[in-house]
């Protein structure tokens, strides 16, 4: 059984085919800049170097076809013919209340997706352009979505409300959903996997720091709070995102700047986070950079995010009644030891012991605590195409 993996953004389309006999990657790749001068697809067959194609992609559309032919392509393709893929899943993002799990994709889903646009303005519409691309290319196979939102449905109302009056609640669904739920459920599990312990015995801190970044309480294998919230804004500051701000910054500053909703808006997801304080880039990289030449900004913004994620790290623990396993992954995550580093510093009250060599790693699987660290500290990597292309593989069977 052969499944393709779709994660659209609003200029890329990521992808992965799977041979779901043994879970095994056949083929990757990359559609980068649709819509923007330099497209390229980079593919990469498992085993052979990767090609890069330059051309011209408008649209998510004609992103799919140049997949589709690298995946039938002679040398470097994986597939004879279109007939041997079973179903394609989808990674989307904001899926309301209306899904805590993964489902086939028919029209009323897609309409309660498109609902959802205004809750995730910068995914979703991507999301759905995937979809749609999909359907066009491919009407006959079976689609599923799996949403980022699903996994933190477990949340008891104690985290998931808003001090706002309950009817909003009952009227519009204003409440915390969180997101990134694909990334935390595959890193907690395999956590406890690599520490041989049963998830259901560990609280667990996931920490999925990337350009989008949140925090995740999972006790006993289920998510009881996230920081992330009603959108994917609120929480740790981010690559341009500004995580949370008292919302009376909101008002005032619409009101000081002239500015409406929408711009304001903009401002709190482009405009923010590591980008907006430092002024150098909302790419940690070049803010570390920066900091180290003597950007005092770049050292804040730096600064904001440990404190940031600490913060959550330790209210996390109090909300659990104890973590026995801290993990981190995405770009940052996996990647910055020295981010990690700054975060677990000042935890050894809760039971957390950094052995400095060994956090020493980047994108691979590692405990990076002290052997006497009561906190088991990992790197896990995070595999959300596994996931996906896992729930499409059993809810496709579901279907058959
Ligand atoms: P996305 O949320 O778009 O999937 P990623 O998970 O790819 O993002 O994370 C991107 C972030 O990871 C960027 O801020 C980038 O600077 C950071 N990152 C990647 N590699 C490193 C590294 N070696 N050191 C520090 N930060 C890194």
């Amino acid at each position: 059984m052969k499944i393709l993996v779709v994660n659209c953004g609003s200029s890329s389309l990521k992808y992965q085919l799977f041979d779901m006999t043994d879970e095994s990657v056949l083929a990757k790749g990359l559609v980068e800049r649709i819509g923007i001068e330099g497209a390229r697809i980079k593919h990469t067959k498992t085993g052979m170097d990767a090609i890069i194609k330059n051309t011209e992609i408008p649209n998510h559309k004609i992103a799919f076809k140049v997949v589709v032919e690298a995946l039938l392509d002679g040398s470097h393709g994986v597939l004879k013919s279109l007939d041997e893929l079973s179903a394609v899943g989808h990674r989307v993002v904001h899926a309301g209340e209306k899904y805590a799990g993964s489902v086939t994709i028919t029209q009323d889903v897609i309409d309660a997706l498109e609902e959802c646009v205004p809750l995730a303005p910068l995914h979703n519409p991507a999301n759905l352009m995937g979809i749609y691309a999909v359907t066009e290319a491919l009407p006959k196979i079976p689609q599923v979505g799996v949403f980022d939102t699903a996994f933190h449905q477990t949340m008891p109302g104690c985290a998931y409300m808003y001090g706002v009056p309950y009817h909003y609640y009952e009227k519009y669904k204003v409440r915390r959903y969180g997101f990134h739920g694909t990334s935390h459920f595959y890193v907690s599990r395999r956590a406890a996997e690599i520490l041989q312990k049963p998830i259901e015995s560990l609280n667990i801190v996931t920490c999925h720091m990337g350009n989008g970044s949140s925090i995740a309480a999972v006790k006993g294998g289920k998510s009881v709070d996230t920081s992330m919230g009603f959108s994917p804004l609120p929480g740790v500051i981010m690559g341009t995102r500004s995580g949370d701000v008292d919302p009376l910054l909101i008002s005032y500053l619409s009101e000081q700047e002239g500015i409406d909703n929408k711009a304001m808006s903009h401002v709190l997801n482009k405009e923010s986070g590591l980008l907006g304080i430092s002024g150098v880039s909302s790419d940690l990289r070049d803010v570390e950079e920066a900091a180290d030449a003597g950007n005092h900004r770049a050292r804040l913004a730096e600064e904001m995010l440990c404190y940031g994620v600490k913060k959550y790290i330790g209210s996390y623990a109090a909300a659990m009644g104890g973590m026995d396993v801290l993990v981190f992954t995405a770009g940052i995550g996996e990647n910055s030891a020295r981010t990690r580093e700054a975060i677990c510093s000042g935890l050894e009250f809760l039971g957390v012991k950094l052995d400095k060599e060994k956090n020493n790693v980047r994108g691979k699987e590692r405990i990076i605590s002290t052997e006497d660290s009561t906190v088991k500290v990992l790197v896990v990597p995070t595999d959300e195409e596994l996931v996906i292309a896992r729930d499409t593989k059993r809810i496709a069977l579901d279907r058959n």
